[in-house]
């Protein structure tokens, strides 16, 4: 791709056609899509942990994490209704118009992961931003020492991704343990809070990042639960989400401190959230 065609994409929404909506869980649709232009449609270079600016043409822009791994995959999002402008993505039909801008932010540290146990911790939506990376780390599995995926959902019908978690589960050399919060009719997996599972899968903690994303009280139960069995603060690595409006570092409407969650994060390790004396 040529820098004038990256810079476009970064400061103008460039158009994307939806092909396909799938209903994942309530309120939340997976909108797969394919841009208009067919360089960027063939090369659209992402990491996995970065983020783009959506446009709902006439509504507005928001920020959504990119679910689909740099490898393989087609382009998706999967974006909970909440507000004006994803809940006018929401009445979007296939063959509508929607813009985007990106890829922005830094993404997860890969570099830095290679031969660590990976652990991912998700709850609800969570899944979301992490689902890019796990697929990542499927498709160079002998990179990595063990890969655990730990998820929860209130219930079986709010389990983001389920046929994806059922092609994951007979996976070699990937640990899937999923739970909801009670027992539910035809439910037969695990129940009780995700924090439950790090002793049930015997997560390791030497040589071991973990990936945890999920609502405030099931992540303040996850870093308990780890950093109680030793895992240090610096392998605990998070993505925060703040209301943002350029992506690129301008306006400062992401700003925490010193820091740009748009330019700087989204992925942040807890002991960088620690220092920003910031919740998730
Ligand atoms: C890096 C990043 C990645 C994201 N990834 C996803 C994703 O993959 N899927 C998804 O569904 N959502 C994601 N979000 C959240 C999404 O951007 C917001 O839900 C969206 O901006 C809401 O826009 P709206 O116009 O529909 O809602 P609004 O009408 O603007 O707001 C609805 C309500 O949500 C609150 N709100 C809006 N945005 C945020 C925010 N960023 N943080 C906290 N509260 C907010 C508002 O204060 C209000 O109460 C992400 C956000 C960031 C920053």
């Amino acid at each position: 791709m040529d820098m004038t065609r990256n810079a476009a994409a970064v400061s103008l929404p460039v158009p994307a056609e939806i092909t396909q909506i799938r209903e994942e869980i309530e309120d939340v649709k997976t909108f797969y899509f394919r841009f208009e232009d067919p360089e960027l449609e063939r090369s659209f270079p992402i990491r996995s942990g970065q983020f783009v600016m959506c446009t709902v043409f006439g509504a507005g822009e928001f920020a959504v994490s990119l679910p689909w791994s740099p490898e393989q995959d087609r382009r998706h999002l999967s974006v909970r209704s909440v507000g004006k402008v994803t809940s006018a993505l929401h009445g979007l039909r296939v063959g509508d118009k929607i813009g985007i801008r990106g890829p922005f932010g830094n993404g997860f540290p890969f570099a830095e992961l290679s031969g660590r146990n990976l652990i991912y911790v998700a709850g609800g939506i969570g899944l979301i931003p992490l689902r890019s990376s796990i697929v990542h780390a499927l498709l160079h599995r002998e990179d990595f020492g063990r890969i655990i995926l730990l998820y929860g959902a209130k219930s079986s019908r709010e389990l983001m991704y389920r046929p994806n978690i059922e092609e994951w589960r007979k996976r070699d050399g990937f640990e899937t343990y999923v739970t909801i919060d009670r027992p539910e009719p035809g439910w037969d997996g695990e129940t009780g809070f995700v924090h439950t599972l790090i002793e049930k899968a015997n997560v390791p903690i030497e040589n071991t990042t973990a990936f945890v994303c999920g609502p405030p009280v099931m992540f303040n139960a996850v870093i308990g639960e780890l950093s109680r069995r030793g895992l240090k603060d610096d392998c605990i690595i998070s993505t925060l989400e703040r209301h943002m409006k350029c992506g690129i570092g301008k306006c400062q409407h992401c700003a925490i401190g010193r820091t740009l969650v748009c330019t700087d994060g989204p992925v942040y390790t807890y002991k960088q959230i620690k220092t920003l004396g910031e919740t998730i």
